[in-house]
């Protein structure tokens, strides 16, 4: 079953398939998923376009209900499905069945969304012309996800995407297939017709590619890395016709600790944002941005905390950071270390790639220090658990650095001084600012998204996912009635 794809309502052999590894042993292989090729791709885009006429007029009660019951399973199954999580993509136990109960959260709060849909009715500045204004939904949308929230991403594109009537043609990365076929699977019991909802798991060169070359499909959403994201925007207005699209990318969030801040808040949220997760967040502290009266305070401390983390098996009680996700990452996270050395950086601590029972990627979280802005570890996205140190005068120079960057997802400060925290909150560039309180984790009925390279197309989430998940309709109508004259007692 594993090595099947829903299409069209039926779970369909696909014609190859992929292990998937567990990167906390390697030795482990989750399960063999399917990897779809362009036909397969093409059917499921097929199948989804076919359903979509119905579906758009289908009842909100009935979208409302199988919303619901994919909302509640998911969260009866927390442990399950985060353990299955955990397991697949390396993140702690307690992340993955936090995610989970996130996913089933997202999937109740558009069950209930389905029922508030509301439109306008306004005057016209035209006599006897009502006007009304309507959402309707977009059509077939390609959802385009990556690995580092196997179950969220997934559930943040399809709740609203189905509440709203379109139909859904969904990719998973190729690193996470068990967590999106048993998201798939819950779906496909939930009472949604064949063809409304399709699992095509497989290459984004291949599948992600058919669903940007297909004219058939209206709107592509996509959470991924800057360079896949600005081909997915290019190939989706060179078709015709052009799809609307929405693009969630990369971070380089900066967090402030000013000299009057809480030292045990700040260096909590340096801890949980920068390292947690493995830092595999778009929304991770990576740049911290650091005054010169706390400075050498806070570093003592953190590295002191980072020191005591254990770094282990993602199953295992009493992990605190799971291992990378793949050789790959790990790559990439130990250039950017030795770049880092190599630009003149001082690393504090950690870097150091760990031996631990079972073969898998572990690597010790890594601080540097004496970062200068305009190092490539402070501009370029690593994604891994490393973050950087700037040390600056005051908030004006930390504010200047923390704008400083190709960036704008999250930005945070920790800070006593309402006077900062409110300048900051007014002045940083960035889609989402967080007040002592780490950049990464947020909540699920508020629009999240960033400025700059990080995001491009309206918000997801909250009840703000419509601008993307709906296309508005402006009706005028005349009732042709001409003016209505009231009769008088003369005229009898
Ligand atoms: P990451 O570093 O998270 O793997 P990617 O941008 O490479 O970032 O991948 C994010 C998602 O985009 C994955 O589902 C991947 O399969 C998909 N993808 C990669 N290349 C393409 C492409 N050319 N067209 C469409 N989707 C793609």
């Amino acid at each position: 079953m594993m090595t099947q794809n829903y299409i069209g309502g039926e779970w369909i052999a696909a014609s190859e398939a992929a292990p998937d590894i567990n990167p906390s042993n390697t030795n482990d292989v989750v399960g063999e998923f399917a990897r779809a090729g362009k036909a397969e791709a093409e059917r499921a885009i097929a199948a989804a376009y076919d359903a979509f006429p119905a579906w758009s007029r289908s009842s909100i009660q009935g979208r409302h209900d199988s919303l619901k019951m994919i909302g509640d399973e998911i969260i009866a199954r927390k442990e399950e499905l985060g353990r299955l999580l955990s397991r697949e993509e390396g993140k702690t136990l307690p992340e993955g069945i936090g995610e989970v109960v996130r996913a089933g959260q997202i999937f109740q709060f558009f069950a209930g969304e389905c029922l508030r849909m509301a439109g306008e009715k306004v005057p016209s500045v035209r006599p006897l012309v009502d006007v009304e204004i309507t959402r309707e939904p977009v059509g077939v949308i390609g959802l385009i996800t990556p690995w580092n929230f196997p179950i969220a991403i997934p559930a943040w594109k399809i709740a609203p995407a189905l509440a709203y009537g379109n139909t859904v043609v969904f990719k998973p990365a190729e690193l996470v297939p068990a967590s999106a076929h048993a998201l798939s699977e819950i779906i496909s019991r939930s009472g949604i017709p064949a063809g409304v909802f399709n699992l095509v798991m497989g290459k984004g060169s291949v599948v992600g590619e058919a669903m940007l070359q297909s004219p058939k499909v209206s709107a592509i959403s996509f959470t991924g890395s800057v360079p896949t994201g600005r081909r997915v925007a290019q190939t989706c207005i060179s078709t015709d016709p052009m799809k609307k699209i929405q693009l969630e990318m990369g971070g380089k969030n900066p967090m402030i600790v000013l000299d009057d801040a809480d030292l045990g808040v700040a260096v909590d949220c340096a801890l949980n944002g920068a390292f947690f997760s493995t830092g595999q967040r778009c929304t991770a502290s990576s740049r911290l941005i650091v005054t010169g009266g706390i400075h050498d305070r806070f570093v003592d401390a953190l590295t002191e905390r980072m020191k005591g983390l254990v770094i282990d098996d993602a199953l295992k009680a009493g992990t605190h950071i799971g291992p990378v996700v793949d050789q790959n990452q790990l790559d990439q996270d130990l250039r950017y270390i030795r770049i880092g050395q190599e630009e003149g950086a001082k690393l504090v601590t950690g870097g150091e790639l760990l031996n631990r029972d079972n073969p898998g990627f572990y690597l010790s979280p890594a601080l540097f220090t004496e970062v200068d802005n305009n190092m490539r570890i402070a501009r370029e996205e690593i994604f891994g658990p490393v973050a950087t140190v700037t040390r600056v005068r005051d908030y004006d120079e930390a504010l200047e650095i923390a704008n400083d960057t190709p960036f704008g997802l999250s930005a945070g400060i920790c800070t006593t001084s309402l006077k900062h925290a409110s300048h900051f909150k007014r002045s940083a560039e960035a889609g989402m600012v967080m007040v002592n309180l780490p950049t990464a984790g947020v909540d699920y009925h508020v629009p999240f998204g960033g400025r700059k390279g990080s995001s491009y197309g309206p918000r997801e989430q909250g009840r703000y996912a419509q601008e993307f998940y709906t296309t508005v309709k402006t009706a005028y109508t005349f009732d042709g009635n001409g003016p209505y004259v009231p009769k008088t007692k003369s005229s009898e």
